[in-house]
């Protein structure tokens, strides 16, 4: 017999092919079940629509092999019988998404026909379903999963940083200062801090030279910010282990290190993990629980990159977990998105309380903001407590 806890009670009561009355009341069995009187759980999903949603960038977004001008993503609103309506959001990221927006576009009318009539309450089936049904599309998958947590959270009328756990209210995210010239590096690290931001984010792993410069340019607009390296995957060990070094003599080096080897190096991440000296973040290497169990399990990373566009929010959750249950740490980042992405990403950092690294700068890189409602941005603090359900971001549809 187990001694204490429900959920082995539950397994045992399984085991002897007893039901459980309130899992079975509850949920059901099979099909469509009535709800309880006066109470709608699972409320149906009446309809859904993606649209593109396009917005300019303040200056293009440059990384390795990808440029940005305007970001071109697609927004996905989901309808439940209630009269509650969620918001979700697709990246398009060139050669990063596998999606253009055409073709997100058409996956997410394709998983709208499959989701409609459906009961938003059993998301776990939804979601499955669609990763059987739509395997190439997973960033719209993402969205579509945006949608329909932040619908219920909507019909439940909690906002969603309760409902991930209510650990808190707010983050606090980074800033990142892109690939350009050491005096405009140390310009807008001056100007950032006086922003109120406390940690800066820097592309790296074009030119080793030059990465050094900016990065010393950078602790000299702003002497007292944690920095953290993202090299897109720019280096291999040999340069990754030479350029630490040399930041280590000058006195520069950094809080964190992203992805500084191609994404199937797993032996190469191996031994930094040994090696480096500084923690090293898996982000290109991480896209799945999958692949954050691997992680866990070989060592092959210090902390995982979790963003809602590579791997939707059922294993987002699955991640969170692994990570936790195996002494990793955690940062969230996200693609070019909008306050809708990235308020569903706060909501989940803030009520998870899991994140030691909040990388949702992008919306501050936008010339326009086409999102109502939602987080209030105070520099780098993102504030939830006024919103009173789901994310709280919604477009004028
Ligand atoms: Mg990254």
């Amino acid at each position: 017999m187990t001694s204490s806890g429900g959920y082995h009670a539950r397994k045992s009561n399984a085991a002897d092919g007893k039901k459980d009355p309130q899992i079975h009341n509850a949920i059901g069995e099979t099909g469509h079940q009535a709800p309880a009187a006066g109470k709608l759980l699972l409320p149906e999903i009446t309809h859904i629509e993606a649209r593109a949603l396009n917005a300019s960038l303040k200056a293009p977004f440059t990384i390795a092999g990808a440029r940005l001008d305007t970001v071109r993503n697609v927004a996905v609103r989901l309808d439940l019988a209630d009269g509650s309506s969620g918001w979700g959001e697709i990246p398009i990221l060139p050669t990063v998404t596998p999606e253009d927006q055409p073709t997100a576009l058409e996956a997410a009318r394709q998983a709208a026909r499959a989701w409609t009539g459906r009961d938003a309450g059993r998301w776990r089936p939804l979601v499955e379903e669609l990763a059987d049904s739509l395997p190439a599309a997973p960033t719209a998958r993402a969205g579509m999963e945006m949608a329909l947590f932040d619908a219920l959270a909507r019909s439940w009328n909690i906002p969603l940083f309760a409902y991930f756990g209510g650990a808190a209210d707010r983050v606090v995210t980074d800033i990142t200062i892109p690939i350009c010239a050491a005096e405009e590096a140390r310009r807008l690290a001056a100007e950032y801090r006086g922003r109120g931001f406390v940690t800066l984010k820097t592309k790296v792993g074009a030119d080793v030279d030059a990465d050094v410069e900016r990065i010393k340019a950078i602790r000299e607009g702003h002497p007292t910010s944690d920095l953290i390296l993202d090299a897109n995957e720019g280096y291999d060990v040999p340069q990754t282990l030479e350029v630490l070094r040399t930041l280590r003599r000058k006195a520069l080096e950094p809080a964190l290190l992203e992805q500084p080897l191609p994404r199937e190096d797993w032996d190469g991440q191996a031994r930094l993990v040994r090696e480096a000296g500084v923690p090293v973040a898996a982000d290109e290497s991480c896209r799945s629980s999958a692949d954050a169990a691997r992680i866990a399990r070989d060592r092959l990373a210090h902390v995982i990159n979790i963003k809602l566009a590579k791997c939707g929010v059922a294993q987002a959750l699955e991640i969170i977990a692994i990570a936790r249950g195996s002494g990793l740490g955690l940062m969230i980042g996200g693609m070019v998105e909008t306050r809708l992405a990235m308020g569903f990403s706060a909501h989940l950092a803030a009520g998870s309380g899991a994140f030691r690294w909040i990388d949702l700068d992008t919306p501050l890189l936008l010339a326009e903001d086409p999102v109502l409602g939602g987080y209030d941005a105070d520099g780098p603090r993102y504030r939830l407590g006024h919103v009173t359900a789901g994310h709280g971001g919604e477009l004028a549809w």
